[in-house]
């Protein structure tokens, strides 16, 4: 296919960006405020991609597929939602609120104490561990604290046993932060990425660790501000436009062509697709000149259910609490209105999503009602059940080997999405540094030109992270 060469000069150097879900809307950003000409293209009405809200015919409220969580260690998704003017619409909750199986509520919270101890003393009172288990994590914590520990390509389950943890203390703690918040099952993790979620999200500063939800539905949050505040900037922004296939002359980027049968013509293309879209989008001819192709298709995806109840009075105290030793991993209230909604989420959801929407109905009810004495005598109005049965790519041992580089080696075409090498798992934070660093590369920048910087770890931490590669030496590839 040739496209139509009476462009303007703008258009010659336009960027088009497929994809307006947050690796998209942040590509988009960076480059109009670098004062680039760019086109984003979204094939649904809606922005956000997989962070988004559906409309439930039977309330006619917006509900979000699943209610997303950012912490305080997410510093590009920050930056970005300050830049379009989104920030003032998230909600911080400073305490985690755990609830266990005999229905005590343990709290964590930041102490006034340099970090990591701003954790310590909530911690020492959790009440869903034992003493034992106690000290088995911070064992454990402070094994994980030393650079050494850091081996991309090891198993977290494998590098726990080798730290002498109990079976009992891997499902109750470390599995329990870990499934929700990489939405993957203990046993398939790799050390990396385990390591991060404790080290940058719970260790090195005291507000890592806070969580943050937007106030509104997803669609409301990445809606009509961020839509404008692209506007202002530039961007030609087009929804329910479907992109058909990024379009290629002499194995260069030349455009994308709509299923409508119009085409765009482009200097570069950030193609910011979920993963299992992209292949469909590229010409075969040309993904086979692109070794970045093969391994995408390796990645495997885990499903994430969300089970909304409507009840008809309010049936939890609790902004949100993270469940022990249940299959519902997460509840959640709506922070105003509809106090009687709740939302139980089950992250690497593949026990259930084998199974009918009745059947997990019952199942998720049955644990929130054990689980919330209020809703036991409340009458329940109204349910969904929503399983995404690809929510995010699996973070396997070894997952690095298979995600792709942003940068191009076919000239003109830029992955960007959460499951590019950004250095993160799947996460709306994993997202953006994937839309930063594709900008990035057309900018000419380097990922780390193209990033806010992670937050820096406290001299206490640092301290601590030197001290444990005496205390737990670990030789770099191996374990034990
Ligand atoms: C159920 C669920 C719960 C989650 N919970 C959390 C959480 O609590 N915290 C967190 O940080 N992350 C969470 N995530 C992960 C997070 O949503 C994703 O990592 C992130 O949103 C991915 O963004 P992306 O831009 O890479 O891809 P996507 O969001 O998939 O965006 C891709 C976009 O491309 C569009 N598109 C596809 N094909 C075409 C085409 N041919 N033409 C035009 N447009 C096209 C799609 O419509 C979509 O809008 C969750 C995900 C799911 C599914």
């Amino acid at each position: 296919m040739t496209l139509s060469r009476a462009e303007s000069a703008a258009d010659h150097d336009r960027t088009v960006v497929v994809g307006a879900g947050l690796a998209g809307l942040a590509a988009a950003l960076k480059l109009a405020e670098a004062g680039k000409a760019v086109t984003l293209l979204e094939s649904r009405r809606q922005l956000g991609g997989r962070a988004s809200s559906f409309l439930d015919p039977s309330t006619q409220e917006l509900v979000d597929n699943c209610q997303h969580v950012s912490m305080g260690c997410c510093t590009n998704l920050a930056d970005f939602c300050d830049r379009v003017g989104i920030s003032d619409q998230i909600e911080i909750h400073r305490i985690l609120y755990f609830l266990d199986e005999q229905g005590h509520v343990s709290r964590m919270s930041a102490a006034p104490l340099p970090a990591p101890l701003h954790l310590a003393p909530s911690f020492l009172f959790l009440r869903f561990l034992r003493l034992g288990q106690k000290i088995q994590v911070a064992r454990g914590m402070i094994a994980l604290l030393a650079r050494s520990a850091d081996t991309p390509g090891e198993s977290f389950l494998a590098w726990l046993r080798a730290k002498g943890q109990q079976d009992d203390t891997i499902e109750r703690f470390w599995g329990l932060v870990l499934t929700s918040a990489l939405n993957e099952s203990i046993d398939r993790i790799d050390l990396h990425y385990a390591r991060q979620v404790f080290v940058e999200g719970f260790l090195a500063r005291g507000r890592a660790f806070r969580v943050e939800i937007p106030r509104t539905p997803l669609s409301e949050f990445y809606g009509p501000v961020l839509e404008a505040s692209l506007r202002s900037r530039g961007v030609d922004l087009r929804t329910q436009t479907n992109v058909a296939r990024v379009v290629f002359e002499n194995a260069r980027v030349a455009g994308v062509s709509l299923r409508t049968g119009e085409t765009i013509s482009a200097k570069n293309v950030i193609l910011a697709v979920a993963p299992h879209h992209v292949a469909s989008l590229i010409p075969e001819e040309n993904r086979r000149q692109d070794d970045r192709f093969e391994g995408i298709e390796r990645l495997e995806s885990s499903p994430i259910t969300s089970v909304h109840l409507w009840y008809d009075r309010p049936v939890m105290t609790y902004p949100h609490l993270v469940v022990v030793g249940r299959q519902v991993q997460w509840l959640f209230r709506r922070p105003a209105g509809n106090e009687g909604y709740v939302q139980a989420v089950i992250s690497a959801s593949r026990d259930l999503s084998a199974r009918g929407a009745e059947e997990v109905l019952s199942i998720v009810r049955a644990e929130t009602e054990e689980l919330l004495p209020l809703a036991r005598s409340a009458t329940l109005k109204h349910h969904r059940v929503v399983t995404e049965r690809r929510a995010t790519f699996s973070v396997l041992p070894g997952v690095d080997r298979d995600r792709p580089s942003s940068d191009s080696s076919t000239a003109g075409l830029v992955l960007a999405g959460d499951y590019v090498q950004t250095g993160w798992p799947a996460t709306m934070e994993g997202a953006v540094r994937g839309g930063y660093i594709a900008a990035g590369s057309v900018l000419g920048l380097s990922p780390a030109q193209s990033l806010v910087p992670s937050l820096q770890a406290e001299p206490t931490v640092r301290l601590l992270a030197w001290l444990a590669e005496y205390i737990f030496p670990t030789r770099k590839g191996t374990l034990g």
